[in-house]
């Protein structure tokens, strides 16, 4: 049973970020109608912006879900409540947040869902987890890879491994 292919940024900056991150990862796969298909490493990214906050923690992670864009969405933003999430100030610090970057090759721009992800291509934290899993997909408006969006992205960005060696275990977030 195979269902439409999505990615999706996971970013934490609260809390025990890296426990955030992984929890989310748990929360997705027991989701109806989504399943696990790959978990990039963690990785810690300096905040982008002017708001003096810690450093993120993010990774990626592919799907395969049965459901539509929206109720995905939906379904995500119980996700970041449930762990925790309050009103946020744009580009501040948050428990949870969870965007979908890419859904299959869906393009979709209105006041609600704007996907891919409008800031994906220019962001390392996500081009950087995005390339482990699959550095040959194809962005779908700007039509180019994403080792080449990666390649071109400033260097300025700071962005380094977190646990290259510790992966949360993908049979463990399959088992429901
Ligand atoms: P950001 O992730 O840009 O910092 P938020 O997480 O606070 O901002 O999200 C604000 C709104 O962004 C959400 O209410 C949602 O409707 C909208 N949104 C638009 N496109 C997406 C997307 N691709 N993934 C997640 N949320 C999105
Ligand atoms: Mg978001």
């Amino acid at each position: 049973m195979s269902g439409y292919p999505v990615f999706i940024g996971i970013g934490s900056n609260v809390g025990d970020a890296i426990d955030n991150c992984i929890k989310a990862v748990k929360e997705i796969g027991l989701i109806k109608g989504n399943r696990i298909v790959a978990v990039s490493s963690l990785y810690r990214a300096e905040p982008i912006g002017h708001i003096k906050q810690d450093w993120f923690v993010n990774c990626v992670v592919k799907i395969e879900t049965d459901l539509t864009p929206y109720s995905l969405l939906s379904d995500l933003q119980d996700v970041e409540k449930r762990l925790g999430r309050k009103r946020d100030i744009r580009h501040g610090p948050r428990t949870i947040d969870l965007d979908i970057l890419i859904f299959n090759n869906l393009i979709i721009d209105d006041d609600k869902l704007k996907i891919p992800h409008p800031r994906m291509h220019e962001r390392r934290f996500v081009l950087e987890p995005l390339s482990e899993i699959d550095e040959n997909l194809i962005h779908p408006v700007i039509k180019k890879s994403v080792s080449l969006l990666l390649n071109e992205v400033g260097e300025e960005q700071k962005v380094e491994p977190l646990w290259n060696w510790i992966k949360p275990d993908i049979s463990l977030l399959k088992a429901q």
